[in-house]
């Protein structure tokens, strides 16, 4: 039988929060997605949808079996990149508050050695953050690696890993377990008429591809170097990477619930097995 490979939606929002009554149904929290592999729980990106999964995790933790409460806290945390909506909700992480949590953090779109933990604490320190990550009670490993990089934290689970064409670097993943894909690729710019094909031969044949739809290829003359992409070039990439589900990431803030689901409805008439994320999500691959 297949295992569980299925993932949530914490936050979808790109650039800046987006919390009102005009964007509830998509959601206003910024770049996280929880993965799960049987019991084994990765994390894609820390932006201010990882403080609800984290509460989330001490919830299921107070109900879990022996086996169950071992995977709630060994986790593994990847950055695309530290742009503030990648990482805002870092220091918000229910989980680095438990003595018996470890939690492994990846990140490889920096230079340099000792780039995780540079990174860290550069973000948590004042005067931008009162306190610094020693008052987390877990076990951090900061790992680094380079984009390119295949990386097996677990086994059975392998994450394959891409450089995006972003301001300060940016990686995308793919993660591949039990027969089955997921390609997260977030917050990457395109040249119009050049599809960056490097992205498609990533992506051949994933259950699902997250690619970053910030903008319309209407409104993508005002932002061509903002470092985002279209949901259109989204489209464009999936059916060359011949992927069989695709989904726009990283709303606009500005984007309410009603613009979204316009992008949705035309989204689908270019490729039908494609919706905009949404938070609280759930999706089986
Ligand atoms: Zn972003
Ligand atoms: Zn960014």
């Amino acid at each position: 039988m297949a295992e569980p490979f299925t993932i949530k939606i914490w936050g979808a929002r790109g650039t800046l929060s987006s919390l009102s009554r005009r964007t509830d149904n998509f959601g206003g929290n910024t770049a996280c997605v929880e993965v799960r592999c049987g019991r084994d729980i990765l994390i894609l990106d820390a932006g201010s949808g990882l403080q609800l999964l984290g509460d989330d995790l001490m919830r299921r933790l107070k109900h879990a079996s022996q086996d169950d409460a071992k995977s709630l806290l060994n986790l593994n945390l990847f950055f695309s990149h530290c742009h503030y909506d990648h990482i805002s909700g870092f220091p918000f992480f229910a989980p680095f508050f438990h003595p018996s949590a470890k939690v492994n953090v990846w990140s490889g779109h920096l230079e340099g050695p000792d780039k995780t933990r540079n990174m860290i604490a550069d973000y948590m320190r004042p005067p931008f953050f009162p306190v610094g990550p020693e008052v987390f009670a877990a076990e951090l490993s900061l790992r680094d690696f380079e984009p390119e990089d295949v990386l097996r934290p677990i086994d059975g689970i392998e994450i394959s890993t891409l450089s995006l064409n972003h301001h300060d670097g940016c990686v995308g993943y793919r993660i591949d377990f039990d027969e089955r894909s997921l390609c997260y690729i977030t917050d990457t710019t395109h040249i119009v008429g050049e599809p960056d094909l490097r992205i498609p031969d990533f992506c051949r044949d994933t259950d699902l591809m997250i690619y970053d739809g910030t903008y319309t290829d209407a409104e993508f003359p005002t932002f061509w170097n903002f470092g985002h992409s279209t949901w259109e070039e989204g489209v464009r990439l999936a059916k060359l990477a011949n992927a069989k589900r695709y989904m726009i990431f990283h709303h606009r803030p500005s984007r309410d619930d009603k613009a979204l689901a316009a992008i949705e409805r035309d989204c689908r008439k270019e490729f039908r097995r494609s919706w905009a994320a949404r938070e609280g999500q759930v999706i089986k691959l």
